[in-house]
């Protein structure tokens, strides 16, 4: 059966990369009627945080992420790492050192006045009995590293196809620290065995770890999981993705107004696609057509422009009232109050198809929540002509004698109305919809004038006259 895990280390929020790491392994479970896990690597208590623990599961959780069983934190396995740790030394591939800090700093000195490349040197590991002895009643701490053997280390990736490292390159690199903490890849190892991860889907930063991890594998005489290493995700200007571009936490892509399942998609696409053109996709689709090994070799750029066409295609395909449950929230937030859902839903409509998030039903339509307090400079110049006053107060006296505020029978009377000044149509909807909107450019004057009502038209015609 496959097990595949997402093990991020909550030193930070859900970042663009994690995400996209969480969704493919997901899905290959998903696709493979598998296991997902959600493992948390919180053995840097110095770095991690509950509150990031948190932060991402709220992360994971808002793009429809779920997972297998109880959370695993890795800090509740310590033990199971140690005990390796010790098998490894029973058996041979692994040894005390007790050389201590000033004499590895030492060391490394050495070598780089030599221009050799450091590598730990196995004093430790030639030792004598009596030397070890020394050593312990010394009192001295002691760390375990673990012996590289000769040869070459050489795994399939998914991905990157074989990938070979000489062990010549691989210093005796420790495994349990001094203080008895066990280091990253152990940890790893022996969680992945435990859990019995069949698949390991992670980011390219990894590759290097990976011998190591193989050599412990061998070692303990357990099962080398498959590897697939996805590689980085780079800014438009290819260096790898960080603030420099913009927000890189999936919850700030929440709060600015992206959709989830726009967001999921997108994702999906850093880096996989199906081998055909489709780009939007249902998550079931995704499902299907998800396959690791057409994840691409070279490294995906992060276009947020893309994003944002995609999130605008979900927000156009969905219904409106299913989008109120994104929109409400955000008039909220803004201040607003607004229980009149009807309402909302009439701003929905005819805002929909153009908006790119969420959060831009408010910024290009905050005068469905409120009067304008400025006015558009260029739409004065262009729009608010001289005569344009002595109409206005005529057309907003005909107004208010109309009974049935509907867009049609506005449009109506404003072309007649039109018809009889002999001028054209837009040179009263122009200023008129800057009146009430403040801006040059909304939804078709009528509905908008349909949408905010009568007292509301009326009012904000006069203010804008004063
Ligand atoms: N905690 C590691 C990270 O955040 C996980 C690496 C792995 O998936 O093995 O990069």
């Amino acid at each position: 059966k496959t097990k595949t895990r997402f093990a991020p280390s909550p030193t930070g929020h859900l970042h663009i990369g994690g995400a996209r790491t969480a969704i493919f392994n997901w899905l290959y479970s998903r696709k493979n009627k598998g296991y997902f896990y959600l493992r948390i690597e919180d053995t840097d208590k110095e770095r991690s945080s509950e509150e990031m623990v948190q932060s991402i599961i709220d992360g994971l959780k808002w793009l429809g992420i779920d997972w297998d069983d109880e959370i695993y934190f890795q800090s509740h396995h310590i033990n199971e790492h140690i005990s390796a740790c010790y098998e490894l030394v029973k058996r041979g591939y692994a040894y005390f050192c007790y050389c201590t800090e000033e004499e590895l700093e030492a060391k490394r000195k050495e070598a780089e006045e030599n221009r050799v490349p450091y590598k730990y040197d196995r004093k430790c590991l030639y030792l004598s009995e009596q030397e070890k002895l020394k050593y312990e009643r010394e009192g001295r701490s002691r760390t375990i590293r673990f012996k590289v053997p000769e040869g070459e280390t050489v795994f399939w990736d998914v991905v990157h196809g074989e990938i070979r490292f000489k062990n010549s390159e691989i210093d005796d690199f420790i495994i349990l620290r001094s203080d008895n903490t066990p280091v990253y890849n152990m940890a790893v190892v022996v969680d992945d065995h435990n859990m019995e991860i069949t698949h390991v889907i992670r980011g390219d930063d990894h590759i290097s770890n990976t011998p190591k991890q193989i050599l412990i594998y061998q070692a303990l005489g357990w099962d080398i999981p498959v590897f697939a290493h996805v590689p980085l995700i780079l800014g438009p200007d290819k260096k790898r993705l960080s603030k420099r571009h913009g927000a890189t936490a999936v919850i700030e892509y929440r709060d600015k107004g992206f959709l989830p399942d726009a967001m999921f998609n997108y994702l999906c696409l850093l880096g996989w696609s199906p081998g055909d053109n489709r780009e939007i996709m249902s998550l079931n689709e995704l499902i299907e057509a998800f396959d690791i090994t057409k994840i691409q070799r070279k490294s995906a750029i992060f276009d947020q422009a893309k994003l944002e066409w995609m999130n605008s295609e979900y927000i156009r395909k969905k219904e409106n009232i299913e989008l109120l449950k994104f929109v409400k929230p955000f008039v909220e937030r803004y201040g607003y109050k607004f229980d009149d859902e009807t309402y909302l839903l009439k701003v929905i409509s005819l805002m929909k198809d153009r908006v790119k998030t969420i959060e831009d039903f408010i910024t290009f339509g905050r005068y469905f929540f409120e009067d304008p307090s400025n006015y558009d400079s260029e739409g004065i110049e262009k729009y608010w002509k001289f005569n344009t006053d002595e109409l206005l107060i005529e057309f907003t006296e005909r107004l208010t004698k109309i009974d049935d505020f509907t867009a049609s029978i506005l449009e109506r009377e404003l072309r007649s109305f039109a018809n009889e000044k002999g001028i054209k149509a837009s040179e009263l909807i122009h200023p008129i919809r800057l009146a009430i909107t403040g801006m040059r450019v909304s939804p078709g004057l009528f509905d908008v004038m349909e949408t905010l009502g009568k007292e509301t038209t009326i009012r904000r015609i006069k203010t804008a006259l004063e």
